[in-house]
């Protein structure tokens, strides 16, 4: 058995504060008197109501979240909302506009193309998704009935550096799986934003949603009532049974992300782990960055060598020295390191002197 824990730069599930994981593991058997374990209590229990209030609310606070939003904890991660967002929003106007810049952005676009009339308003596929699209690029229609982008592309490394502009009384949609809780939203702009929390936020297992309340309430006639948001916003997130696990590590890991100094503490964070792996990649003659500069993810950083099987050295290396899931996704290959929200300083600097000495050793 390793005793030694490592330095995981996996794309999701991702790394977990371990104050928080020692934090679960010393309520496991008993958590705070109640004589059983949060895996074992009802979620109508007050036990559990009071761990789902606080961690919506702590949710609520750190985000800046508008009281015309409702947070719902959901299951199906983030690819059931690719059919969610249009089952409920489409309605609107039978139109929706989709910007594809990666593989989980035409998943959801695909999704879409079911329930409604969809048109592609910018795609990066020609140049194999490794830029984002500037705003005079996007054409979006005016009747549009929401604007969908996917706001850091986790396969290739990139990530919007802006706000997208939709015509008047066009509302964002949002992806923001990847970036949640690493920078304020602008939700005056926004129907809709969701995340998979297996990254940012939580164990797998429960789908955050922030939800526009004018919005909801017209999804289409033959939509399940779990997929209807109206019906998600009347039961509080528990029309059934809720992620309760999940959620109670959420909890947790909001408080954590509080105690560091909330939304400011995790963008000045990101900007210093990113930087300390993309100054190696911009001094090396050996690694390439995938990604165009002014579109690099904060998140994901992508980089090969250009030779597959040096790309598999460097990989198998790494886990020697305690530095795991560096692999690029495989579809496209190489490397990546994910650097979310729980990532230390230590360890981004851990890969970073790695690259250089791998470079070194030749
Ligand atoms: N969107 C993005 C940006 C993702 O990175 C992922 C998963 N890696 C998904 C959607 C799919 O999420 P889930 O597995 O929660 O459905």
């Amino acid at each position: 058995m390793n005793e030694k824990r490592v330095f995981n730069f996996a794309a999701g599930p991702s790394a977990i504060p371990e104050e928080v994981l020692a934090e679960a593991g010393a309520e496991i058997m008993n958590y705070r008197g109640s004589g059983m374990s949060v895996m074992e209590m009802s979620h109508r229990s007050k036990a559990f109501l009071s761990i789902f209030e606080e961690t919506k609310d702590t949710l609520r606070r750190l985000m800046k979240v508008p009281e015309d939003f409702e947070i719902l904890f959901l299951q199906g991660g983030a690819t059931l909302q690719f059919a969610m967002a249009p089952m409920n929003f489409i309605t609107r106007t039978g139109k929706a506009d989709y910007a594809i810049t990666g593989s989980f952005a035409g998943k959801a676009a695909d999704e879409a193309k079911k329930y409604g009339d969809i048109a592609i308003a910018a795609s990066s596929k020609e140049k194999n998704h490794t830029y984002i699209p500037a705003q005079s690029e996007l054409k979006i229609r005016e009747d549009a009935s929401y604007f969908y982008y996917c706001a850091n592309n986790t396969i290739y490394g990139t990530e919007w550096q802006y706000t997208p502009e939709a015509p008047a009384g066009v509302p964002l949609v949002a992806d923001m799986s990847s970036d949640i809780l690493t920078r304020y939203v602008d939700w005056s702009k926004y129907a809709l934003v969701f995340a998979g929390a297996q990254k940012n936020m939580a164990p797998a297992g429960v789908t955050v949603v922030f939800v526009n309340k004018a919005y909801i309430g017209s999804a289409l006639p033959y939509t399940p009532v779990m997929l209807d948001y109206a019906a998600m916003v009347k039961g509080d997130s528990m029309h059934n049974t809720p992620p309760c696990w999940s959620i109670y590590m959420m909890g947790l890991i909001m408080k954590w992300v509080e105690k560091m100094g909330g939304i400011e503490a995790m963008d000045a964070r990101k900007r210093q782990r990113s930087k300390l792996l993309y100054d190696v990649i911009d001094a090396s003659s050996l690694y390439k960055g995938c990604a165009e500069k002014g579109s690099r993810s904060f998140m994901n950083v992508t980089f090969v060598t250009g030779d597959p099987e040096l790309d598999k050295r460097f990989i198998a290396g790494a886990k020697e020295v305690g530095i795991e899931n560096v692999n690029g996704h495989r579809s496209v290959g190489g490397m990546r390191a994910s650097i979310y929200n729980a990532m230390s300083i230590e360890g981004a600097q851990a890969l970073a002197d790695y690259m250089v000495e791998f470079e070194k050793r030749g």
